[in-house]
């Protein structure tokens, strides 16, 4: 018997065990009342477009019960042979982590996407205390989405992901960082609340105080633990304006010097990031939402050796109302007449602050044009401490750097304090509390680089990661967003927390039914075999 008819025999019957559903009709209509659909290509695809895993079903929940319904079933059901199950936002994943070959992937833009706004008022809500303004958002909707809501309000989150497009389930899954996140944590530091619907089928609203072990969990979770259906956000009042500044430096030294003199000034600075300039195409892509005239002519090694320069972008909020001779101005001189960078390669721009949250749209929209957009993303994204930073670097430009490149590479740092050692989010040990985050986030046009040499790129990267992850004497730096090649990989990554991540997958997911797209766990018909 095919394994999928198989899958839904054995799913269909733990059911009807335990509910009133009506019995299969056709194999698309599977749960009764929550019926599968057939897979669309796109719950075989995703952003990275180097892994493509098709599942035998989609599901598109109208509400957490229908996920609880599936889950419920599916742990359950008869221990083989089980179908797995991938939560999908918009598949913005790298390595088909959102992906479930064979399995379910449940779709988390059709839950309710009702974005409800609460201002600040000290007291308590759900039993909670709480004075601060918050946002309760479906999993499934856009940052976007929920920024254009809450500004109605004159608020808005306060850590971000660089890309606005990306769901609110999706990058809890992660961390989710930007600029801000030196100065608030990533977005999984700035959550209230969330409700879960676990392995096991319940559906449970957790926070710090109430089923905290869950709500830790599930933040940075990779999709292992259960389906986030909605979150709290935590919000503050939103600036209508934003002065964004680029400095740029040709010592790599300088750079990092400066950024991480601007994250010691949380008062006056309110984002902080940074990239490399590799070559004339770096500067033009990269100044694409940047709506200043860049008057930087940089010498890029036309005598020999490969020249590199480097920019550190920063931005200040701004809340005069317009046409005030404004604050921000003197706050950006005082911080700027501290910083090294090239002398009059300092340049600033003021715009909405929505323009300065949603500037990566503008470059996908430029890229769509030219036809760069969907292509193969293989992507090395990094949490580097503090002393090994300027090693990767090296390391990096003398071997996925060294070639033709097209794309961005993102430096910028980060403050480990920001970060809660008891989310499941994995981070490095850095003594002096600063590790930067470097992503190499290359674009494979398929004119340029086929799929030999996308997998050549993806080869490299292995093994750039795998020296730079060397516990015991290496630089000791994380993978963020990465799929690990192998069980012996993950053990490594998570580290000394290991041993929690497995128990809390017994704990939640006990019959390892979720997230087989990060291959963590493979099926096995003992939860206890790892
Ligand atoms: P998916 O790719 O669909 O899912 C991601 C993972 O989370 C999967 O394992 C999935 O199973 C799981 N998952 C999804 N929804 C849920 C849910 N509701 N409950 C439980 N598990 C779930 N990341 C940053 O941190 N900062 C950035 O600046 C940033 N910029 C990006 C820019 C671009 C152009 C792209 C493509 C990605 C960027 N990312 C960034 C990465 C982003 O955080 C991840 O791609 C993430 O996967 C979000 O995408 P998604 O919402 O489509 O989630």
């Amino acid at each position: 018997m095919d394994l999928r008819v198989l899958y839904m025999y054995a799913a269909a019957l733990a059911l009807l065990l335990c509910s009133a559903a009506t019995f299969i009709q056709s194999p698309t209509d599977v749960f009764g009342p929550v019926a599968l659909l057939e897979p669309t290509p796109s719950s075989a695809r995703d952003f990275g477009a180097v892994v493509s895993d098709a599942p035998f079903g989609i599901l598109r929940p109208g509400s957490s019960a229908d996920i609880a319904l599936l889950l419920g079933a599916l742990s359950s059901a008869p221990p083989r042979p089980r179908a797995t199950v991938a939560a999908r936002g918009v598949g913005h994943s790298l390595q088909g982590q959102a992906q479930a070959r064979d399995g379910i992937v449940v779709e988390t833009r059709s839950l309710p996407r009702t974005v409800v706004v609460v201002a600040a008022r000290a007291g308590r809500v759900s039993g909670e205390a709480t004075e601060h303004a918050y946002a309760d958002v479906g999993a499934g909707a856009l940052w976007v989405e929920v920024l254009e809501e809450c500004l109605k309000a004159g608020l808005a989150p306060l850590s971000w992901t660089d890309y606005l497009y990306l769901t609110v389930g999706g990058t809890l899954s992660n961390a989710g960082i930007s600029g801000q996140a030196f100065k608030h944590g990533p977005q999984i530091s700035n959550v209230l609340q969330l409700q879960v619907v676990t392995g096991n089928g319940e559906v449970v609203t957790c926070s710090r105080t109430k089923s905290p072990d869950l709500f830790f969990a599930v933040l940075g979770g990779l999709g292992q633990f259960g389906i986030i259906t909605r979150a709290r956000i935590l919000l503050q009042e939103a600036p209508p304006k934003v002065r964004w500044v680029r400095a740029f430096y040709d010592s790599f030294e300088t750079f990092t010097k400066d950024q991480e003199l601007l994250i010691s000034m949380p008062e006056q600075v309110d984002y902080v990031e940074g990239f490399m300039v590799l070559d004339e195409h770096s500067i033009r892509s990269s100044s694409i939402a940047f709506p200043a005239r860049i008057d930087f002519s940089p010498d890029f090694g036309s005598e020999g050796r490969k020249k590199v320069y480097y920019c550190i972008e920063f931005a200040v909020h701004d809340f005069q109302p317009d046409g005030s001779s404004s604050s921000v101005d003197h706050v950006v001189e005082l911080v700027a007449g501290r910083m090294s960078h090239m002398r009059s390669h300092m340049y600033s721009v003021e715009v909405s602050y929505f323009d300065f949250l949603n500037r990566v749209r503008m470059e996908e929209e430029s890229l769509r044009r030219q036809g760069l957009w969907d292509v193969p993303h293989p992507w090395l994204n990094m949490f580097v401490p503090k002393h090994g930073i300027a090693q990767l670097k090296d390391l990096l430009m003398d071997t996925v750097l060294a070639g033709d490149f097209q794309g961005a590479i993102l430096v910028y740092p980060l403050l480990t304090d920001k970060w809660d050692g008891n989310t499941s989010a994995v981070i490095p040990s850095a003594p002096d509390g600063v590790m930067y985050i470097l992503s190499v986030l290359r674009s494979a046009d398929p004119s340029r680089c086929g799929r030999g040499c996308v997998e050549e790129i993806l080869e490299q990267h292995r093994r750039v990661a795998d020296e730079a992850c060397r516990a015991g004497g290496g630089i000791g730096a994380k993978q963020y967003l990465a799929r690990q090649p192998t069980q012996v990989h993950w053990r490594t990554h998570f580290g000394p927390s290991w041993d929690r991540f497995l128990a809390r997958k017994a704990r939640y997911d006990p019959v390892r039914v979720l997230g087989p797209g990060q291959g963590i766990f493979p099926w096995t018909d003992s939860a206890s075999s790892m």
